[in-house]
Order: structure tokens, then C-alpha cells, then sequence
């Protein structure tokens, strides 16, 4: 495939404003670049009307390795601030703009062409390739959950997510995340009589005074990530200012540590709420969103030792192995039956989810040579089994 040939599938790609939404657009733009190679075993798995998961499997008997995108971007924002319109795919020079350009459709279109081009040129792989095309990484990781609980993980030997960490960065381990909300249930009465209600807000407030010391627990902190991170970031209430509230609610946003399974936060947070409900008048009730538990990693893993060397040689710099503060699609894939290693390794750019994202052509084209070396290079590691 030529360089422009490559450039444009990412452009038709940054073209479809796959907001949150609307991913089966892209899967089927994808599914039909493979309409040439009937070898190639494609599986759309939907998740809502609209949105499709994309499997597209390759190769030979085998290792597996899974080569994961997320087709999903997030909203543009005031359009009229953006230099380049966002669903354009403007090109200026050595950079590509438009909303997903770095998060993460380069990525995602870089190993959309690796499985094109083994096709293309007939390799034969020691393995199979599949690619894990999900929905709604960004609002929370089902797409990846539901390929996971339905066993499009189950057979991988790795996993490489195609996540702009840039090609100078192997992440390989990653924070978890809990999203959990509180709402508190009073009884509304008019302010001057406040015996005869339950104020919500101040219930509220018995919860929020007493999380930060649960919380402050958990001093262990990670070499590499740093220590758990627990903020309360929304709350509200009331209905108007002579009014006792009937209703207060907060959610909070935790960023958590191998050290900590998502697990023993819960239990706190639920022994808190039921402590506090003992009290007269309190009734608080506690949900999650989208919970994901952390990455622990290991960087001596063959997976992120390969992907380093070949980053290496492909681009000629010095790849680090770091750690990510952000949860990514590895977590639900991870609690599939295989026990695997899961990196992430992409081009991208440090605008993600700004006005003006863009990605370096340069580095997008380097990413399928990375991808097209690394990958082989994976399989023939992974048929030795004594030595992954
Ligand atoms: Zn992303």
C-alpha cells in the first residue's frame, strides 16, 4: 500500500465523527477494507444499534497476538475554536489534524493496515493477528468488556493497544479507575420547619467528612504511578434556598494502584455507607460507573522488552518503558481466561482530546512498520511458550 493510500484511509476515518457513538460507521468502513481477502474472518458484535465491535482474525494455527483500537473519539467541543475543522482530516505540512487524530483513529487505522498489508503481500505468520475494533472506550470500556465476557480474548498471548502513548513511550503498566456516585434521600419541608424534614445535604456531608480519612488508609504508593488518587469532583443539591433538600448527590473519580485491588476500595465505601445509613434519618445509596482495575505489569515482560527494541530500531530512539495515569481497554481485556501481557504502544500527540489534535504523518507511517516488525517478531517468541 502506498503512503497516501494509508494517509487516506486515516483521514476517511477522522471523517466519521464517531462522538461517543456511532462506531458501526467506522466498523463497517473498516470491514470493508478486508472485502478483498475473503481469508480474513470478520465478526461484528453489536453493543447498541449503532454501535458494532469489530473482530477481524488473520494468520495461521498458533500464538495469538490482539491488536486493539478503540473507534470511539470524544466530543469536538466548540468547533469554532479549532484552526482545522475537526472532522476534516486537514493536512498541514507533516501534520494530520481532526478529533481522533491522535486519540486514537492513527492508531487505530496504523493497525488496521498491518493486517491489510500481511494480507496483501500473502506473509505467512507464525500465528494469528486479531484485531479488537471496540465502542465506548472513552465513556467507560464496555466495548472491550463485552468482547472480553463474550471470549475474543481468551486464546491471546499479548496484547498490544494502539493508545497514543507516542512511539518513544512502551506503557505497561497502568492506574485503574473507580467512578462511583452518592446520592442522600431526605424528606423537603419549608426551611422554617426543619425538625419536621431531612436535610439531604447535610446527610450528604456526614459522607464526604468521612471518605478523605478512609481514604488517607491507603498510603502504599506505586514506584511508578504514584499513590491512590481520590477526588470529589461534582455535587449538588437542593431545591431552593427556603426549602430543607430533599435530594444531594457527589460523585467522585479514584485513580487507583496494583496495590490496591478496585475490591478493598469497595468494601470501604460500602461499610462507610451502611455505617452512616444506621443513623437516624440517613439513607445514602452508593454506585459505580464503568469501574476498571489497575495494570499491574511487569517490565521485563517479552511482550514490552520486544516492543521496546523494535521502537528502537524502527525509529531510531531511545523507548521508555513507563507506566500511564489513564485506564485503557487492556483492563477488560485482561480478565479474559489467557493470562497475557498487555502494552500499549501508538503514535499520537500530546494534543488528545484538545482543539486542533493532530498526529505526525511521520510517526503514523513509522507506527505500521513498528507494528508490521513487531508483531511476527511477537508470534515466533510466543511459539516457544518456555520463553514468555
Ligand atoms: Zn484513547
Amino acid at each position: 500500500m502506498t503512503p497516501q493510500a494509508k494517509i487516506e484511509i486515516l483521514q476517511h476515518l477522522i471523517q466519521i465523527p464517531s462522538v461517543n457513538d456511532h462506531e458501526a460507521q467506522v466498523a463497517d468502513y473498516i470491514a470493508s477494507l478486508f472485502d478483498p481477502y475473503p481469508q480474513a474472518k470478520i465478526e461484528k458484535v453489536t453493543y447498541a444499534p449503532g454501535r458494532d465491535n469489530l473482530v477481524v482474525t488473520i494468520g495461521n494455527a498458533g500464538p495469538q497476538l490482539g491488536l486493539c483500537g478503540h473507534m470511539d473519539v470524544v466530543a469536538a467541543g466548540d468547533e469554532g475554536a479549532w484552526q482545522h475543522a475537526p472532522f476534516a482530516g486537514e493536512i498541514v505540512g507533516d501534520q494530520l489534524f481532526g478529533r481522533g487524530a491522535s486519540d486514537m483513529k492513527s492508531g487505530l487505522a496504523a493497525i488496521v493496515i498491518t493486517l491489510l498489508e500481511f494480507l496483501e503481500q500473502g506473509t505467512q505468520l507464525p500465528g494469528s493477528i486479531r484485531l479488537l475494533a471496540t465502542v465506548g472506550e472513552e465513556t467507560g470500556e464496555y466495548g472491550a468488556a463485552q468482547l472480553t465476557a463474550a471470549g475474543y480474548a481468551d486464546d491471546l498471548a499479548g496484547l498490544i493497544i494502539a493508545e497514543p502513548s507516542g512511539l518513544d513511550n512502551v506503557v505497561y503498566k497502568a492506574r485503574g479507575v473507580i467512578d462511583y456516585k452518592v446520592v442522600s434521600t431526605g424528606k423537603a419541608i419549608h426551611s422554617a420547619q426543619p425538625e419536621k424534614g431531612i436535610n439531604a445535604i447535610d446527610n450528604l456531608m456526614k459522607f464526604y467528612n468521612a471518605v478523605g480519612p478512609v481514604m488517607a488508609k491507603y498510603t502504599q504508593t506505586d514506584p511508578v504511578l504514584g499513590g491512590l488518587l481520590h477526588n470529589v469532583d461534582l455535587i449538588s443539591g437542593g431545591e431552593q434556598v427556603n426549602s430543607i433538600p430533599a435530594h444531594a448527590e457527589l460523585m467522585a473519580n479514584m485513580r487507583t494502584i496494583p496495590a490496591y485491588p478496585n475490591q478493598l476500595i469497595y468494601d470501604d465505601l460500602e461499610a462507610l455507607i451502611a455505617q452512616l445509613n444506621q443513623e437516624p434519618g440517613v439513607q445514602l445509596d452508593l454506585s459505580y460507573s464503568y469501574p476498571e482495575e489497575a495494570i499491574p505489569g511487569d517490565p521485563q515482560a517479552p511482550l514490552v522488552q520486544l516492543a521496546k527494541q523494535v521502537s528502537d530500531q524502527v525509529c531510531g530512539h531511545d523507548t521508555q518503558i513507563v507506566g500511564s495515569g489513564g485506564a485503557n481497554d487492556g483492563a477488560e481485556f485482561l480478565q479474559a481466561k489467557a493470562d497475557f501481557t498487555s502494552i500499549e504502544i501508538g503514535p499520537g500527540s500530546n494534543t488528545s482530546h484538545q482543539v486542533d489534535e493532530y498526529v505526525s504523518i511521520k510517526e503514523y507511517l513509522q507506527a505500521i512498520t513498528l507494528y508490521e516488525t513487531l508483531a511476527p517478531a511477537f508470534l515466533k517468541l510466543a511459539q516457544r511458550p518456555a520463553t514468555i
